[in-house]
């Protein structure tokens, strides 16, 4: 990169992506916004910047690389096109290929393209979305940033199936995390927190947002998580059922004739929260149905934000076992930074292992706001950290293109 700090970092989905003009040295977002419905006549962007907020309909063009189209024009109107030293790209799977951050060639795209059958829809998306910068800004280097790639750490024991071997050997079948680039921000400050080199710092990182993941760090890096293959194993989350016993898979498909497109829409979008409570995939809607003045919505919010709970506190209490010692549990993600409900009932699920919780502390750590939230009792300390994954993309594509041209 040459001295121009400004990164734009793309997260590109099947139908949507979202972009943020970020200053990778102080992590200053310049501009952000979402382009959604791609692909469709009611296709939009809409680009905030301060306090502005616009939003264009994109019409019959409206492709991935039309809104890209516009993004670019923007950028030049506002002036802001000609600092961008480098682009960001999140990609979700990185396999074992990628074990860090690569500066994009032919032969990364290759390698992502070869990884791409273990997460097909989201990779081939993050695929369209480089491809179409390369287009947009030719002559500007781009890093692809991998969800996956923190937690290639993992020793061997926590990241194989107990199934035949061949199936890793042959077709890649093994654990291998995502929200990789969240888990090590918030370790990161947690560190910093804690007045610790990160080397010699063991965390248990929560993650909760539409996804929602648990990573266990030791000594600085990740030696389990909670998601696997894809993104679908461990915790409760929005729409995805975390952790099923697969013999209902099998059940399904025998007695009820699911196929697998049925199983893979059943289990990702129509589980979760959503599927529990048959209110919403929204933690803020169900705390809300809590007060509701029908019984039976409030007795399903209820069971189902005990039941995402108590499957949090679970890993975090078998996370233990993958440290040594345990500094701090660090809470994080749209949940885990806002919803005090939660947090209290997941922290007092764990008093066998010394948490306690400050029910004060709990209440004003939301909206942004960092900090403690444990009772000066807690064996370890119990930390909310809003996550930043834009800026860990940022200055990872900062570091790699200083000097590429
Ligand atoms: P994503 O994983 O898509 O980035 P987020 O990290 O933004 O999602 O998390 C979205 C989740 O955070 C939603 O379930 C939302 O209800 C929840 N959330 C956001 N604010 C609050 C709040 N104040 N209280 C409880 N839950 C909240």
């Amino acid at each position: 990169m040459s001295s121009n700090s400004h990164v734009l970092v793309l997260n590109c989905g099947s139908s949507s992506f979202k972009f943020a003009l970020i200053d990778s040295a102080t992590g200053h977002q310049i501009l952000h916004g979402l382009a959604e419905k791609l692909g469709h006549d009611d296709a939009s962007i809409t680009i905030k910047r301060e306090n502005e907020k616009n939003r264009l309909e994109l019409g019959k063009n409206n492709q991935h690389v039309d809104a890209i189209k516009v993004l670019v024009s923007t950028l030049q109107e506002l002036g802001l096109d000609t600092n961008i030293g480098a682009i960001g790209h999140r990609v979700v799977h990185g396999g074992e290929m990628f074990t860090k951050s690569a500066v994009i060639d032919d032969d990364v795209i290759t390698a992502i393209e070869a990884v791409s059958a273990l997460a097909p829809l989201h990779n081939h998306a993050n695929l369209i979305g480089i491809k179409a910068a390369q287009l947009a800004f030719p002559g500007i280097p781009q890093v692809a940033v991998f969800d996956t790639a923190f937690h290639q750490t993992m020793p061997e024991k926590a990241y194989m199936y107990a199934i035949d071997k061949d199936h890793y050997k042959e077709k890649g079948i093994r654990r291998y995390g995502f929200h990789g680039t969240s888990h090590f921000f918030v370790a990161q400050k947690a560190a910093e927190w804690l007045n610790k080199s990160f080397e010699t710092t063991s965390v248990i990182t929560v993650h909760l947002g539409n996804g929602c993941s648990v990573c266990a760090i030791s000594d600085g890096k990740s030696v389990d998580t909670s998601m696997g293959m894809t993104p679908l194993e461990g915790l409760m989350m929005g729409t995805r059922s975390g952790d099923i016993d697969p013999g209902v898979i099998m059940y399904l498909m025998k007695r009820y004739k699911y196929d697998a497109n049925q199983i893979d829409d059943f289990l990702n979008k129509q589980s979760g929260m959503l599927g529990l409570s048959q209110l919403s995939n929204d933690c803020r809607t169900l705390e809300d149905a809590l007060n509701d003045a029908d019984n039976e919505k409030r007795l399903a919010a209820q069971l189902t934000l005990e039941v995402y709970s108590y499957r949090v506190a679970k890993y975090i209490a078998g996370y233990t076992c993958a440290l040594t010692h345990l500094d701090a549990v660090v809470f994080t993600g749209g949940i885990g930074e806002n919803s005090n409900y939660i947090r209290d009932i997941v922290v007092k699920h764990l008093g066998l292992l010394g948490l306690t919780i400050d029910d004060c502390k709990n209440q004003q750590a939301r909206f942004g706001q960092a900090g403690a939230i444990n009772d000066p009792t807690s064996r370890t300390p119990v930390l909310v950290i809003p996550t930043n994954e834009e800026w860990v993309i940022a200055q990872d594509a900062a570091k790699l293109t200083k000097g590429v041209k």
